[in-house]
């Protein structure tokens, strides 16, 4: 999977961004993918086109100072990687947690670049977000930190230069107040975030966008191989807003969701999360910020401290929490289980050494610039919307979402089929993402 070619550019990016583990690792997993192009095509060589998509168009680091309940003063550092802009504005998330670092924020606007391209709407790539953590903190403290945070921010973005969403720590709560203080600086009210709440200016179906569109994106890998979601066992991470979303949707499609879990261990309930508990599980972080721990208590389920859910017996894993939360030993365990599919619902939450366990085993993997482009997908949608000053209805933009699910799948099994029918998926993503890029960037000459 790697080569000579492949260990001489990731010399160089190392070098050139020394600390950075996480965005090595996202380079090294699009470069395994496109360096067979590369070096067959003069005319990428000689525009250097993958030493320039690796090199942000501009990074800001920037302070953020804000006063909290006890009347501290405290320091944050804010973030926005303006990555690639060759398809349209900066887009991508900001992320509010501990681990936010400039490397983990140019590894995630690096994969944002390629996903907004695979959704074919014109979007660049960015990410942004900061080292807050907003586990604990009160409504106030929030909002006095979204406040300062976008004081900065607001000057370099705009509805047609970067348009910031939410990502992990940052939802309808968090949005909202960056929204108010953005309104506020620049006097205008333009869609220059989404995700934005459905009376300032939002979309439907955006809260459900990335957990309905890795469903659809698993329901079409499974029906390629004649199999469906329906009576599946289904492990997953997370329980936030994309963990939310897809229970809701597997359980529509007729499958079974039976863990969620945190960084602190894991709960599973064999019986499936569905009814009411599930409408706990939607209001447990997006709203209380509080732990998974909570619902095994509630619901007399079981919680192993610790340790991840990938150690339970599944049909199909879906890992949605946080980057490289599914190791190697993890990828053989759920390959020992029986399990079929996995599909990234986070961004990069397996390693690459797992990603070669599951394609060396053939088992369908759907990776995450690919499987939840729906979320950015339907930002695209909001997007438009803002535009246009209209208002589309839930079955439209779901419509909508669906189709361009679809469309990532066939793409993805164009450029990633193997002779044998399988479907190397994370290759048909990367080459996929890296043409359309690589040749607007060609066509703007060397900017
Ligand atoms: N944070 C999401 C992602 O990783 C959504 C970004 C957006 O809607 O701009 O794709």
């Amino acid at each position: 999977m790697s080569s000579k070619a492949v260990e001489a550019f990731m010399a160089q990016v190392i070098a050139r961004n020394p600390g950075e583990p996480e965005f090595h690792q996202a380079v090294r997993e699009v470069a395994e993918s496109v360096m067979p192009i590369i070096q067959s095509t003069p005319v990428y060589q000689k525009a250097r086109i993958l030493e320039r998509m690796v090199e942000p168009e501009r990074a800001i680091i920037f302070r953020v100072p804000w006063v909290d309940d006890k009347g501290e003063v405290q320091v944050n550092r804010g973030f926005r990687v303006q990555m690639n802009s060759a398809i349209g504005p900066y887009k991508g998330g900001l992320r509010f947690h501990a681990s936010v670092t400039l490397g983990s924020m140019k590894f995630l606007a690096f994969e944002q670049t390629f996903k907004n391209a695979l959704t074919t709407l014109p979007m660049g790539g960015g990410k942004g977000g900061s080292d807050f953590n907003p586990r604990g903190k009160s409504d106030g403290e929030v909002m006095r930190f979204c406040q300062s945070f976008m004081t900065e921010l607001a000057r370099h973005i705009g509805p047609n230069t970067d348009v910031p969403a939410g990502d992990i720590g940052v939802g309808g709560r968090e949005l909202g107040y960056l929204y108010g203080q953005y309104k506020r600086l620049v006097n205008a009210f333009e869609g220059v975030l989404t995700g934005k709440g459905i009376n300032w200016g939002g979309s439907l179906i955006r809260p459900e966008a990335t957990g309905y569109g890795v469903t659809y994106f698993t329901r079409e890998m499974l029906a390629r191989v004649g199999e469906s979601i329906k009576g599946k066992t289904i492990a997953i991470s997370g329980y936030g807003n994309v963990g939310s979303y897809l229970i809701e949707k597997v359980n529509e499609l007729g499958g079974k969701v039976v863990t969620i879990g945190d960084e602190f261990g894991y709960v599973h309930d064999p019986e499936g999360i569905s009814g009411e508990k599930l409408e706990f599980v939607k209001d447990l972080w997006t709203v209380y910020r509080a732990p998974a721990r909570d619902y095994a208590e509630r619901y007399n389920a079981k919680w192993v401290p610790g340790r991840r859910p990938w150690e339970v017996k599944c049909d199909i894993a879906i890992p949605t929490a946080i980057q490289n939360e599914l190791n190697a030993e993890d990828a053989q365990q759920l390959i020992d289980n029986g399990c079929i599919a996995v599909c990234e619902a986070a961004n990069m939450p397996c390693t690459i050494e797992a990603i070669h366990l599951f394609l060396k085993n053939k088992i369908l993997f759907g990776p995450a610039k690919a499987a939840n482009a729906g979320g950015v997908a339907v930002s695209g949608l909001e997007m438009s919307q803002n535009s246009m000053r209209m208002s589309w209805s839930r079955e439209e933009v779901d419509q909508r979402l669906n189709g361009i699910m679809v469309r990532i799948h066939e793409t993805c099994v164009e450029h990633g089929k193997t002779p044998d029918d399988y479907v190397d998926y994370v290759k048909g993503a990367n080459i996929a993402g890296f043409y359309k890029v690589a040749s607007a960037m060609l066509d703007l000459g060397v900017v």
